[in-house]
Formats: structure tokens, sequence, C-alpha cells
């Protein structure tokens, strides 16, 4: 790979620089000779008042703006990095966010002049770098922008560029598209990060026992992206129509897996709305996010709960009292030792050998008080097993 070092100032590249409310990216500078945001790139994410505004004072200040790097693609540029930093500027000087100055905000027609040609004159240094198509494709895999590192499905959306990704974007990377709302209530994070992108390429490819990766490789070039929409909306259909209402805690689990486990068995989505609506308000159970999968589990999975078990204080008063009752009938405290004739049957265990043990199972009902404690040995409470 070339890389050639040049100097431009923020008026060149911004020469004929336009931003795209709609799609929210910078789409050309250099009088048009300058691709900001090439389809492999990630969209803006500066425009938080923060970052973009970070931007602008670092010009003011004279700070260099960091490294940024052009690849060159015929007669035209691409930025590879540095779209965040290009996108601040040209947003600011196309007036489209004001900043602070001595407490007055300020949008760049109304500074004064000198700031005005300070940010406009101020130097860029730029690599412009020539190279075959997977060389610029794994240089891009290792930069790393200094405080907004890529997300991986951004790398593989650079990596796997083509019309397949382009397609999957606009469905899954939109904010505006219409179900996005919807999706939000079962997948965790912002489409525009290509996070709920991810997790339907995550779905459809284990589904296939494929790694992300390999599926983008696949499909690179297809121009539809039918089969990921398919899956996709199979999955959400399935999580809808079993679990009639979204609930918070429903976001973010990992419900490809759950509807290649469970999508066979029949639900009756009334029972189990009603039993979603018990074990949440439940005290004892300490991991509502494992409410749904145990009840798709016909209530096998009771550990996904994690189910609140006896304080010390509670053990301690049923050890005292079963300790006590067994220095009367000279027999073992733990009561099933005791029903058994053998070596422990008059066996007196430490409360350190013992563990607590629900008489009414907690699945039938039973709380995780005193009057629902038994003390057993080691031994007999783990026969008993999870119940
Ligand atoms: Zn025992």
């Amino acid at each position: 790979m070339k890389a050639k070092l040049r100097h431009y100032t923020v008026e060149q590249i911004l020469e004929g620089f336009v931003y795209n409310e709609l799609e929210g990216k910078g789409l050309f500078g250099l009088a048009g000779k300058l691709v900001i945001q090439p389809e492999y790139q990630r969209h803006y994410i500066y425009g938080d008042g923060k970052r973009d505004v970070a931007v602008i004072d670092s010009l003011l200040k004279t700070y260099p703006l960091g490294l940024i790097y052009f690849n060159v693609n015929g007669d035209s540029l691409e930025v590879l990095d540095g779209q965040q930093r290009i996108t601040s500027v040209g947003r600011f000087v196309t007036g489209k966010f004001a900043i602070q100055v001595d407490g007055n905000e300020q949008t760049f027609g109304s500074l004064p002049k000198d700031a005005k040609d300070l940010i406009l004159s101020s130097d860029l240094l730029v690599y412009e770098c020539e190279g075959t198509e997977s060389e610029i494709k794994e240089w891009f895999r290792t930069i790393n922008i200094a405080g907004a590192p890529l997300t991986h499905q951004e790398l593989l959306n650079a990596i796997y560029s083509g019309p397949f990704v382009t397609a999957a974007k606009a469905e899954y990377s939109n904010s505006n598209n219409a179900n996005m709302q919807k999706w939000s209530s079962y997948i965790k994070g912002d489409p525009k990060r290509q996070e709920v992108l991810a997790v339907a390429l995550e779905w459809v490819a284990a589904s296939k026992g494929e790694t992300i990766d390999s599926y983008l490789a696949a499909h690179r070039y297809d121009t539809k992206i039918d089969g990921l929409k398919k899956y996709f909306t199979s999955v959400i259909d399935w999580v809808d129509s079993v679990f009639t209402e979204p609930r918070k805690e429903m976001r973010g689990l990992e419900w490809g897996r759950l509807y290649e486990e469970y999508h066979k068995t029949a639900y009756n989505a009334a029972k189990i709305n009603t039993e979603i609506i018990e074990l949440l308000a439940d005290e004892a159970v300490t991991s509502p996010k494992g409410v749904f999968e145990y009840l798709l589990s016909g209530k096998k999975k009771t550990e996904l709960l994690s189910v609140r078990l006896f304080d010390e204080k509670t053990k301690k008063v049923a050890f005292n009292r079963q300790t006590k009752e067994s220095e009367k009938t000279g027999k073992s405290n733990c009561s099933v030792c005791a029903s058994v004739k053998n070596a422990n049957q008059s066996r007196i265990y430490k409360l350190s050998e013992m563990e607590a043990d629900h008489v009414t199972a907690w699945s039938k009902g039973g709380q995780s008080g005193i009057d629902n404690c038994e003390m057993l040995c080691e031994t007999h409470n783990r026969a008993k097993g999870n119940r």
C-alpha cells in the first residue's frame, strides 16, 4: 500500500460540503472529489453537542485535529478515517449547530471574522493511501478512532461492504424504520451503531450453524436480503405470539436461540401471561430476565430464576430447633439420617455441615421463611435435588 502525506485547509476540504439530514451523514467535499461517507463507513455519530463542539473548540485553540486518511479511488478520494471530524466541521460551517463562546451561543455565521478565518485556514494533515481493496480493508480493520471505537458490526460492514450490507443496513440500521420501536422491545442496542443489524445477523447465522463473518462472506454480493428478513420476522412473530405483552425484562434476551429451542412447542399465551405477572411480582425470584425461558422450558429450568435462598439467621434458628429436639430423642438432627438405621442415625451435624431445604418446594408455592425451612445434612439435601 502506498501512502502520501498532503496538507489541505478546512476551506478546501469543505468546498461543496453537503450534509444529508435524512441519512445523517456528510456526503461530499473537495468540490465533489471527496466522498466523505463511502458505503463501508459508519453513520455520523459526533452530532451530540459534545464531540462535535469539541472538534470546533480544538480548531479555535489551534490544536491539531489529528491525522486523517483518504483512500485514492481512481479520480476520487474516499475518507478512510476522519469522517466524524470532517463532518463536524462541515456541519458547523454550514450553520447546523452552535458553540458557546464566553457564555454566548455562536453559530459560524455569528463568529467574528478572525475566528471564521482561523477555522477555514486550519491545516489538516492527510495521508492519501492507494492499495488493493483487501489491503485498504485490512488496514481499516486495524484503525481505531480515538474516543469512538468502531463496534464489531461496523468493522464487519466495512470488511464485507457491498450490496448485501447496504440492503441490510437500510432495513436494520435505519431508526426511521416503522418497525424499529417494536423490535427494540426485544433487542438492545442502537440501530445507528449497527447493533440491531448485528442481532439480526447473529440469529440467522446461528440457525445455520455459521458465524456472522461467514454468513456475510457468503452473501456479500447478494442484492436481496430475503433470507435474513424471513428468519428475523419468524423470530419476532414467535416472541409476539407466545408473550403477548412486551416487557422491559425481555430486552436483549437470546431470542434466536430460544426460538430454535422452543418454537415447536405449543403454549397458552393467556396462561403464560398470568404466570409472568406472578413470577415478576415474586420477591424470591431474583433474576426476572430468567422468567421467560423458565416458562418456555415448562418450568423445568428453575435455576434461571435464581430463587432467593434462606438467609443465615433463618438457617440458624432452624438448626437450633432441630438440634435441641435431637438432644431429647437421641437421634440425628438431620431428619432423613434419623429415619434410617445406620451409623449416622444418631449423628449430630454442625451447622456448617448442613444445608437449608424448602419443606414445600418453592415451585409449589413454598416460601423462604422459617416455617418452611428444614436443615438437612449435605448428602441428603443434595439427594433431594433442586426442587
Ligand atoms: Zn442426613
